[in-house]
């Protein structure tokens, strides 16, 4: 027994060494054709409708790829088919899915109700957690023209899609109208504060809600809306649209929806993206469940921890007639100290240079 274990030992470190060795060699082998075929990731802007948008891409046997959901940017929805393992395109009434590693795409033809396979340029391919599609194939598929400019170095696509919901930065207001608006609330620990503020001024203002935080604080939510406040659409987990699957995008709102219809009983027709980031498709999502796209003017940067006097300045010096101003009501890393101390001081400050407190709805509706 001895004599063995002794000679066990020795050969058994041995194994592990090749075994060391093998994988060693084994991950070399892999990485230099990836690196060889796959030329390294880079950034580079792609024009759409004229619009510089940059993207991570790729070049295959001679083809430019980009992350599928760069074609949001088209206008066109792009959603993900777990059963199929597809990407989905969809614009106006064309409709494809782009298998993931396959060099052809099945396409939808609506009058027969059947799907026909056709060829793809290249194949399309798994790449660093995204999945990389011929972006000069899938959009001429959309029925998009694709433009490459020699001489720049630049692809220039031209959609055939407008971008159907309207976007409000502000209103046009010839009265002195302003609206104060809270994003990402509400929440136990800056909210009661700034409802007791707005209370004791008189003052409406304008809530894009989170619906996971609706559904942890309905008592606060009643209050908002008894309150006489205006209430938005902000998300359900607060993520980066352009990042996300139209299919996502659309269930993140709806799942808002539902949850300020069960807790409060009404759904607004206000909605802001997280970040103020959208694509066009995520626009033409909004349109379709018919909400209206709200974004801001003036900007405080009250999340970032501003003090009262540097968020009073901000006002003073960017607040015009029809302004929305964004403000949030968060309660991580406590940021919003400033913020608060600072709105008696803007509501006072506003109000003497004759401006009326609103709600977007009602901004929206007094041209
Ligand atoms: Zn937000």
């Amino acid at each position: 027994m001895r004599k063995i274990n002794n000679s066990y030992f020795p050969l058994q470190l041995l194994n592990r060494k090749k075994e060391y060795i093998f994988l060693f060699i084994l991950l070399f082998s892999f990485a230099i054709p990836t690196q060889a075929n796959e030329s390294t990731l880079s950034e580079a802007p792609i024009f759409i409708d004229g619009d510089p948008i940059n993207t991570k891409y790729l070049m295959r046997n001679g083809h430019l790829l980009v992350p599928a959901l760069f074609l949001k940017n088209t206008g066109a929805t792009v959603d993900w088919d777990a059963q199929y393992r597809s990407i989905v395109f969809q614009s106006k009434n064309v409709r494809f899915a782009a298998p993931l590693g396959k060099n052809y795409t099945d396409d939808y033809i609506q009058h027969l109700g059947t799907w026909v396979r056709n060829p793809l340029a290249t194949a399309t391919i798994e790449f660093g957690g995204d999945y990389f599609v011929p972006i000069v194939d899938i959009a001429n598929k959309l029925g998009m023209k694709v433009k490459y400019d020699f001489s720049i170095n630049r692809t220039f696509i031209t959609t055939n899609i407008a971008s159907p919901t309207i976007t409000y930065r502000q209103a046009e207001s010839r009265e002195k109208l302003v609206a104060i608006t809270y994003d990402d609330g509400p929440e136990d620990y800056y909210t009661p504060q700034i409802l007791d503020i707005l209370k004791d001024k008189g003052v409406p203002a304008t809530f894009f809600v989170l619906g996971k935080q609706v559904k942890a604080n309905p008592d606060l939510m009643e209050r908002i809306v008894k309150e006489g406040h205006g209430l938005a659409n902000h998300s359900y987990n607060h993520p980066d649209l352009r990042k996300n699957w139209s299919s996502v995008v659309r269930q993140e709102i709806l799942s808002t929806q539902d949850e300020l219809q069960r807790v409060v009983g009404k759904k607004p027709d206000l909605f802001r993206p997280p970040y103020g980031a959208y694509t066009k498709a995520d626009a033409v999502v909004l349109n379709q469940i018919g909400m209206r796209n709200i974004l801001w003017n003036v900007d405080t940067l009250d999340w970032s921890g501003n003090s009262a006097e540097d968020i009073l300045s901000i006002i003073k010096r960017d607040t015009k007639p029809g302004a929305i101003i964004l403000q949030h009501n968060f309660k991580e890393n406590r940021m919003l100290d400033g913020a608060i101390e600072a709105l008696p001081q803007i509501i006072d400050e506003l109000k003497k240079q004759g401006y009326k407190f609103v709600t977007i709805q009602t901004l929206l509706s007094n041209p």
